[in-house]
C-alpha cells in the first residue's frame, strides 16, 4: 500500500509544488458535487474542466463547467484512471484537481501523484490521507494525542478464533467493522458469543464482496449514541478553526440520511470539550486544509473518536449555511497557500440547518437503488432553502453511481422554524418517475422526537421501523 511521501529532492521538484494562485481547476468527481465545486470556481473567477463518462454526458454538471471531457470505457474507471486524469489536467492546462467526496478523494496515491506531476492537490497531505484513511491507525494516533476511542481490535483480523477472544476481553456487546471498507457494509453488532460465529462470518463475506478483503476489526458497541463531527479547516501555517459540530445520528442502517448543524440537543459543555479536542488533535498533526473528526457520543455524554474523513463531506451544506462560509472555496485558497481570513473567535454560527439525503431508492424495495426516466421534477424554494441536484425531468439515472439525486439543505433562526421549513420543503419536493426516499423523510419531520431533537442512531429502527 502507500508508502511515506518521498521528500522532494530538486529545486526543480520544489517549485513544481509550490502553492501558488489557481486559475483552473480540474473536477475530478461527477453529480451535484461537481456543480458544487463548479460553482465555487465560478464565484472565485477561476475556470472549470469537467470528466464525464459515456452514462454521465447529459448530466448538469458537464454542461455548467468550461471544457469537460468524455472520458470513455468503464463507466466507474472514468473517475477512478487517475493517470489519465492528471494528464488531461495538465493537457488543459489546469493548475489543481478538486476530488469532491467518493472516488479518488481518499486515495493518498493519487494525492501524491498530483503533487509529483505539478498539479495541486485541493486537499489534506498525503500522508494524512493514509494515516486517517486505516481506521486503526487512525483510533491509535487520535490517542497518542489524548483523545478518547474505543476499546476494540488494534489490527484487521480474519481468523474467527482470534477474533472470539478479542470479542470477549473487550466484552459484549461488540460491533464488527469491515477493515478495508466503509459505508456501513460488512457492520454487525454482536451481543453476546453464541452468535459471534454466524455474525462474523456473514460480516467477513460482505467485506469481502464489496472490498475484495474480508478482514474485519471489533470494536466497543455502544448503545443509543449520537453521531457527532466537528468540522475542521486548516491552513499551511498552522492555522487550525473548528466550523462546529453536525449531528448525523438520523441514519438507515448505518448511512447519515439526515445532517444538523448545530446539534439541538448535545450539552454545550460536551460541545466545547469536542471542540477543544479536534482543534489541538488537528494542530499536533500539522493537518493542512478540512476534514471532519466523526464521534459517537454515549448517553452519559463520553465521547469517542471513531474515525476521520479528509476530505469534502456530502454535509458540508448545514455548516456553510450556519457559519455563512464557502467551505469549497476556502478549501481552494487554503491550497492556494492563502491564510485562513478568520481567527477562532471571528466564527460564529447562527441558526440551524438540516440536510435531507434525497435517493432514488424504492422504498417497497428494501430501499433498492432505482434507476430510469425522471419524469417530473420540481425542485423546493423560498427563504432558507438550498438544493444541490444533479438531476431535472426527462434526466435518465444510470445504475453505476450512489443512488444520491439531491440534498435539501433548509435554514432557520430557531430549531422550530427549521423543522416547519423542513416539512414545507421537502412537501414542495417532487420527483416521479423513479421512487425516492421522500416518504421516509417527510414521515421523520413529523415525528415527535424528531421535533423534541430526541434521537440517537438506532432512532429510525425504533421509531419508524417500517422504514428500515
Ligand atoms: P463507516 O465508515 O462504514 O461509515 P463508521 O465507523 O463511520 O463506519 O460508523 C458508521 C456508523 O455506524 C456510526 O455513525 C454509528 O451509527 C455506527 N457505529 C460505528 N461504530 C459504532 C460503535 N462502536 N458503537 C455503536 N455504533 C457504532
Amino acid at each position: 500500500l502507500y508508502k511515506s511521501v518521498k521528500k522532494i529532492s530538486s529545486k526543480k521538484e520544489y517549485m513544481k509544488v509550490m502553492p501558488r494562485e489557481i486559475k483552473k481547476v480540474l473536477v475530478a468527481n461527477r453529480g451535484e458535487i461537481a456543480t458544487r465545486i463548479i460553482r465555487a470556481c465560478k464565484e472565485l473567477g477561476i475556470k472549470t474542466v469537467a470528466i464525464y463518462s459515456e452514462a454521465d454526458a447529459k448530466s448538469i454538471y458537464v454542461k455548467k463547467a468550461d471544457e469537460a471531457y468524455l472520458i470513455p470505457g468503464d463507466p466507474i474507471q472514468a473517475y477512478l484512471n487517475y493517470f489519465r486524469i492528471v494528464d488531461l489536467a495538465k493537457q488543459t492546462k489546469c493548475d489543481a484537481i478538486h476530488p469532491g467526496y467518493g472516488f479518488l478523494s481518499e486515495n493518498p496515491e493519487f494525492a501524491e501523484y498530483c503533487v509529483k506531476q505539478g498539479i495541486i492537490f485541493i486537499g489534506p497531505k498525503p500522508e494524512h490521507i493514509a494515516l486517517f484513511g486505516d481506521k486503526m491507525a487512525a483510533k491509535k494516533k487520535m490517542r497518542e494525542l489524548g483523545v478518547s476511542i474505543l476499546p476494540g481490535s488494534d489490527e484487521p483480523i480474519s481468523d474467527l478464533k482470534k477474533a472470539k477472544e478479542i470479542a470477549s476481553e473487550i466484552g459484549y456487546p461488540v460491533i464488527l467493522k469491515a477493515a478495508y471498507g466503509g459505508g456501513g457494509r460488512g457492520m454487525r453488532i454482536v451481543r453476546s458469543e453464541s452468535e459471534f460465529e454466524t455474525l462474523f462470518q456473514s460480516a467477513y463475506n460482505e467485506a469481502k464482496k464489496f472490498f475484495g478483503k474480508g478482514d474485519v476489526f471489533i470494536e466497543k458497541y455502544v448503545e443509543n449514541p449520537r453521531h457527532i463531527e466537528i468540522q475542521i479547516m486548516a491552513d499551511k501555517y498552522g492555522n487550525v478553526v473548528h466550523l462546529g459540530e453536525r449531528d448525523c445520528s438520523i441514519q438507515r442502517r448505518h448511512q447519515k440520511i439526515v445532517e444538523i448543524a448545530r446539534s439541538p440537543s448535545l450539552d454545550e459543555e460536551v460541545k466545547k470539550e469536542l471542540y477543544r479536542t479536534s482543534v489541538k488533535a488537528m494542530f499536533k498533526v500539522g493537518y493542512e486544509n478540512v476534514g471532519t473528526i466523526e464521534y459517537l457520543v454515549d448517553e452519559n455524554n463520553n465521547f469517542y473518536f471513531i474515525e476521520m474523513n479528509t476530505r469534502l463531506q456530502v454535509e458540508h451544506t448545514v455548516t456553510e449555511m450556519v457559519t455563512g462560509i464557502d467551505i469549497v472555496q476556502k478549501m481552494i485558497e487554503i491550497a492556494e497557500g492563502k491564510k485562513l481570513p478568520f481567527l477562532q473567535e471571528d466564527i460564529s454560527m447562527r441558526g440551524y440547518a438540516i440536510e435531507f439525503r434525497v435517493n432514488a431508492e424504492d422504498p417497497a424495495k428494501n430501499f433498492a437503488p432505482s434507476v430510469g426516466l425522471i419524469t417530473s421534477y420540481h425542485s423546493p424554494g423560498g427563504p432558507g432553502v438550498r438544493v444541490d441536484a444533479a438531476v431535472y425531468k426527462d434526466y435518465v439515472i444510470p445504475p453505476y453511481y450512489d443512488s444520491m439525486i439531491a440534498k435539501l439543505s433548509v435554514w432557520a433562526l430557531t430549531w422550530q422554524d427549521v423543522v416547519n421549513r423542513a416539512r414545507r420543503a421537502l412537501d414542495e419536493f417532487i420527483v416521479r418517475g423513479v421512487p425516492t426516499n421522500l416518504p421516509l423523510l417527510r414521515a421523520i419531520v413529523r415525528d415527535e422526537d424528531f421535533i423534541n431533537g430526541k434521537f440517537t442512531t438506532k432512532y429510525i429502527d425504533e421509531k419508524l421501523p417500517t422504514f428500515n
